[in-house]
């Protein structure tokens, strides 16, 4: 799979950033004290250690980690990403950025996240099939199919969902297939879920497009990241007529004005592994392209990308965040200040785990729907979720992030308050 981390510019704590964002919204909520210190805090943290053996009989120590950051509206949800700056702050971050993810979209699940520190680009399938099997047993502790379901997320992909779902069978002597999401359609994935978050991506563009009556056709696309979020962006976006104008992956970007030749740079991304010295169009910069002229900026890369030191120069009328944690808070209010639209990573991404829900839904019932029916059913969503918030923010007047941030949180609230203190 194709990776989509990007240089780190600001160097924010995203767990800081996450307490930041969370704050603000609790703050219009006048959340309840106690509330308020019930959900700033992470439920389970899990750090593990574990031996991968390398080449040359070599053994090496990783670090992983797994955590649950509120599951009062169903099991734990959230991907695994494999990444050199993993940290457990990050982690926590992107826990508890998915507990309100699945609030935002009403999907019964709580919020979590794993990540293992490792560069994926140095090993072999070998090593990460071994380093996989042997995370999953680690964190089996906490997760299972009505505990905990881990999916995707950056350097991960279906290989490696299949290589958890069979070593958590293996364990249970049967096969689990609701274990994960994001797997291969062979062993019971769903149709669609692969484009899921790009495709409900783009029907909150369009939403946000009717919004503030901007014309799609011809419409000019950045797209930072070229993992899977931001290769199926570029995609869709030019199917539905827009012309994306600048992609990227981690060694920089490609632009050309009159529109990229988006099957010209995937081949060329398939045969150098990057995007960049693609024949007859200019390159930029990571930090060069976010700036770009253009209409529509989709960040599908990492968190700490559009700051305060880059936000002033965004010259973009919608931020549809395909990404986790793009936007610093600084950066947030530069940019309601000049009027720019943020689609909030929460709303803005949670197509992909929507369509997992829909995929441990089918599992669970062996019963399997059509792509037709999974993306009906995924722009219905989406489509729903998008007006509920931008309501929301009209009728309190604050930004899309903190309008989304305001219903998600409510609803955990009204869940953990409903459910009670235990004992
Ligand atoms: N990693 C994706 C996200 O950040 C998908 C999570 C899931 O499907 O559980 O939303």
């Amino acid at each position: 799979m194709a990776t989509a981390q990007v240089i780190d510019h600001t160097q924010r704590d995203p767990w800081e950033v996450a307490l930041e964002q969370f704050d603000i919204a609790a703050d219009k909520l006048h959340l309840d004290p106690n509330m308020r210190g019930i959900l700033r805090e992470c439920q389970r943290e899990l750090i593990v250690h574990f031996p991968v053996r390398m080449q040359d009989g070599v053994v090496r120590v990783f670090t992983g980690y797994r955590v649950q950051h509120n599951v009062s509206r169903g099991p734990g949800k959230g991907g695994i990403r494999y990444h050199p700056s993993v940290t457990l702050h990050e982690v926590k971050a992107l826990a508890m950025w998915m507990t309100w993810k699945c609030a935002v979209v009403g999907i019964p699940y709580g919020g979590a996240k794993g990540g293992v520190i490792c560069d994926p680009k140095q090993m072999t399938q070998q090593q990460l099939e071994t380093l996989t099997r042997r995370y999953t047993t680690e964190i089996s502790l906490l997760i299972g199919p009505d505990r905990d379901i881990p999916a995707p997320d950056v350097n991960t992909n279906a290989q490696t969902m299949a290589w958890i779902m069979d070593t958590f069978s293996m364990h249970a002597g049967h096969t689990v297939p609701a274990v994960v999401t994001g797997k291969p359609l062979s062993i019971g994935g769903s149709e669609g879920r692969s484009e899921a978050t790009a495709r409900g991506a783009v029907y909150t563009i369009i939403e946000a497009a009717k919004a503030i009556g901007l014309d799609l056709d011809g419409a000019r696309v950045v797209v930072q990241g070229y993992g899977n979020a931001g290769l199926f962006s570029a995609k869709l976006m030019s199917e539905i007529g827009a012309k994306v104008i600048a992609v990227s992956d981690t060694s920089g970007g490609v632009h050309d004005p009159k529109g990229l030749d988006l099957t010209k740079v995937e081949a060329f991304k398939r045969e150098t592994g990057r995007v960049q010295g693609l024949p007859g169009v200019e390159r930029v910069s990571n930090a060069e392209l976010l700036e770009l002229d253009c209409e529509i900026l989709i960040p599908a890369a990492i968190e700490n990308q559009i700051g305060a030191h880059n936000a002033p120069a965004i010259k973009a009328r919608i931020v549809a965040e395909a990404a986790n944690g793009p936007t610093s808070p600084e950066a947030d209010r530069i940019l309601h200040d000049r009027g720019v639209m943020v689609i909030p990573d929460i709303l803005c991404n949670a197509g992909g785990v929507t369509v997992s829900y829909f995929e441990w839904v089918q599992d669970l019932q062996n019963l399997f729907w059509r792509e037709a029916t999974i993306n009906a059913r995924l722009k219905e969503v989406m489509v729903k979720s998008f007006n509920d918030v931008l309501d929301l923010a009209k009728k309190n007047k604050v930004d899309m992030r903190t309008a989304a941030y305001m219903l998600a949180v409510s609803r955990v609230a009204d869940a953990t308050l409903t459910r009670g203190i235990y004992p």
